[in-house]
């Protein structure tokens, strides 16, 4: 995902990006994009530096944590990049992954930024549906698309024994 920066006239600016999924450079395992990336960027200009703030979004598909089906969902991740114009000011900022040096051209290639912002997104148990009934543990069937008749796993026993005393 790149930015022309020098063709941008008026700062600060409102940007808009839409990246094709054909054209998206990175991979992030276990995920497929379903149209591509979109990022929204109000961008900031100084003598030495552009700053660049916002969220990037993409309808993605992965893999249910329960069901293991495929799982369509939006993710939105955070985006703050530091643009270093002038060569040797580097020194100034932490060395970060969000401190990018371009050179006179001024095409900001972000798309390492954009990765790790959607990656940081994924949630740890991805759910096709808040609802999703998962795998049964006895017969391992999907019990959203085919309810099985295994018994429910008997979880608690301990007070069956109180059961003969009524
Ligand atoms: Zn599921
Ligand atoms: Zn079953």
């Amino acid at each position: 995902m790149k930015i022309e920066l020098k063709e941008i006239g008026e700062f600060p600016v409102e940007v808009s990006i839409f990246e094709d999924k054909k054209e998206t450079k990175f991979v992030i395992e276990g995920l497929t994009l379903v149209d591509g990336v979109n990022a929204h960027l109000s961008i900031q200009q100084t003598d030495t530096e552009y700053y660049l703030n916002g969220v990037c979004t993409a309808d993605v598909e992965l893999v249910c944590a329960r069901c293991l089906e495929a799982a369509k969902m939006s993710l939105a991740g955070e985006i703050e990049i530091i643009v270093i114009r002038e060569t040797g000011s580097a020194e100034r900022f932490e060395d970060t992954d969000d401190v990018i040096e371009i050179d006179d051209k001024e095409i900001l290639d972000f798309s390492e930024q954009v990765r790790q912002a959607l990656l940081a997104a994924i949630p740890l148990k991805p759910l096709c549906s808040p609802a999703c009934l998962g795998l049964c543990p006895t017969c391992g069937g999907n019990r959203n698309t085919s309810p099985c008749v295994c018994p429910a796993p008997s979880g608690d026993n301990r007070w069956d024994a109180l059961k003969g005393l009524s």
